[in-house]
């Protein structure tokens, strides 16, 4: 707490954004990306970066899903420096527990003239509703309520009968000058007198947000597109209670290649789901930078630390931003690659365990298969390093790796190569079980395999190394012979080349 005053003091009212998730769902993939910008902004500036809870919808509000937000922020980096957990000077952080303070606007705007309860019912404005549609109208409240007198509004309270607060919406034009879109004006006039709170203990988004960007002293609001609408209601609020309002970025709609909204047909789901699927979010924080924003020099490579330092709102785009799920798993096979396999290897195993492929032993660093074997680190290590090249995502391991921990299960027809005969294939794997009986056991390396093995080619090593390589890994594609015997060991090659030698003398 007193680390974040002096860096407050320090910067002596700079910068301060907020990413303000409704937890009524798993934090998706636009919305951590609207956490990232936030943060990059906040960063580059030398700002704070908050996290605001926005759970007045009590009902749709639940604990999972903050949990699920706090976490994909975590992953990802995106550490904040006021909100839940941590607290800061301008809480509480969560908007369920700031309903007096928009209790108070609320009787403020009302005693000031500029805001009303509204009394009438779901009915009456469902009517009014249809009857301006069947006109051809778009539907505007049509201020029956807006001039009640004290004494109606007092017979109203008293009877109980509930009653929606409605701002009192001048008839003007707001403009804002939007840090990437320029100049946005709307016609309130067209808006009519919208509803800001359902009674006193229900307020809705626009006023709340409205009401606490200013008392968080927030100075840029950054956030999606399809806010535009939402953001000279907020403006309106803040000008009628006589605040100053942030500047505001509207960053671009996240598209699929198909240029339609964004949806999970085109791969695109919630962050926690990318999580188990194997990314890393170097690769994610990566790929979601790139979102909407570029680099002067149109680099594509960067870390957290180098997007703090370059990320400027003057190079986001106007136009929507094509997610490609190709482009993610290009950085994912990238920063796989670049990752130290002593880092990846915790989070590799697990997709063993989720599999039942391997399971903990109780020794630290031991673990054993189904069929009891038991297997140490350096084992895994080297699976792990056989296998990095090949994969986009953790998730594939298991499929192509499943052999080195459990014996292959296979068809005899898979030992064949192209059109050479059964009684010929079991001849070459009788012949290549003869020079790897020869080998020592300290000196069974993928080297010395390959020597003793290449006098027996003739025209087509095929012949030989399909055979081989199916033997070991029951499939149809993997890493060469060599390298896969190397790891299995002599005694599990020699025993799985009879295994097919006897399949094929069926
Ligand atoms: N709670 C709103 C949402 O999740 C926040 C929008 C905003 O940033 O103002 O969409």
């Amino acid at each position: 707490m007193e680390a974040y005053q002096q860096k407050f003091e320090q910067l002596n009212g700079a910068v301060r954004v907020r990413f303000a998730p409704s937890p009524t769902g798993f934090l998706h993939i636009g919305s951590a990306r609207t956490a990232l910008f936030n943060y990059l902004f906040a960063k580059a500036n030398n700002g704070i970066f908050i996290l605001r809870i926005e759970d007045t919808d009590r009902e749709r509000s639940l604990k999972i899903y903050e949990d699920d937000i706090l976490e994909g922020l975590k992953w990802l980096g995106l550490n904040w420096d006021e909100g839940p957990e941590i607290g800061g000077d301008y809480g509480p952080y969560y908007q369920s527990q700031r309903i007096e303070i928009y209790q108070q606007y609320l009787e403020r705007l009302i005693s000031e003239d500029k805001a009303y309860r509204c009394f009438c019912t779901k009915e009456e404005l469902t009517a009014l509703k249809q009857e301006m549609q069947s006109r051809g109208e778009i539907y505007k409240y049509n201020g029956k309520c807006r001039n009640l007198t004290n004494q109606e509004i007092e017979s109203n309270l008293k009877e109980n009968k509930p009653f929606i607060v409605r701002l009192k919406t001048p008839s003007i034009k707001v403009t804002f000058n939007d840090l990437i879109r320029g100049k946005i004006t709307s016609d309130l006039s067209l808006l009519g007198d919208f509803t800001i709170s359902r009674g006193f203990n229900e307020p809705l988004y626009n006023f709340t947000a409205a009401i606490d960007d200013y008392e968080m002293k927030i100075t840029q609001v950054i956030r999606g597109e399809d806010h535009i609408p939402n953001t000279s209601k907020q403006i309106i609020i803040q000008q009628l209670l006589g605040f100053d309002s942030p500047l505001y970025a509207h960053i671009p709609l996240i598209l699929g290649p198909d240029r339609s909204k964004l949806s999970k047909r085109h791969g695109a789901t919630s962050l926690k789901n990318y999580k188990e699927d194997g990314y890393l979010s170097e690769a994610l924080v990566n790929f979601l930078a790139l979102l909407g924003w570029h680099s002067s020099s149109d680099r594509e490579i960067y870390s957290l630390e180098e997007l703090c330092r370059e990320f400027s709102l003057d190079r986001v785009q106007k136009s929507g931003a094509i997610f490609n799920i190709n482009k993610l798993d290009w950085f994912n096979h990238y920063y796989l690659g670049k990752k130290d396999l002593n880092d990846l290897l915790p989070q590799a195993l697990e997709f063993y365990f989720k599999e039942n492929i391997l399971k903990p032993k109780e020794e630290e660093w031991l673990f054993e298969s189904a069929s009891g074997e038991v297997f140490d680190k350096n084992y895994l290590f080297k699976v792990l390093s056989l296998l990095i090249e090949r994969i986009k995502k953790l998730s594939q391991l298991v499929e192509l790796s499943d052999f080195f921990f459990k014996e292959p299960q296979y068809n005899s027809d898979l030992l064949i190569w192209r059109d050479v005969t059964k009684e010929k294939i079991k001849e070459n794997l009788e012949k290549m079980l003869e020079k790897i009986n020869e080998i020592k056991e300290e000196d069974f390396t993928k080297e010395n395999l390959e020597k003793a093995i290449m006098v027996l080619y003739q025209d087509d090593r095929g012949e030989f190394l399909w055979p081989l390589r199916a033997c070991l890994t029951g499939k149809e594609s993997s890493p060469g012979p060599f390298e896969i015997a190397e790891i299995l060991g002599k005694e599990k090659t020699i025993k799985r080349i009879n295994y097919a030698i006897n399949l094929l003398e069926k």
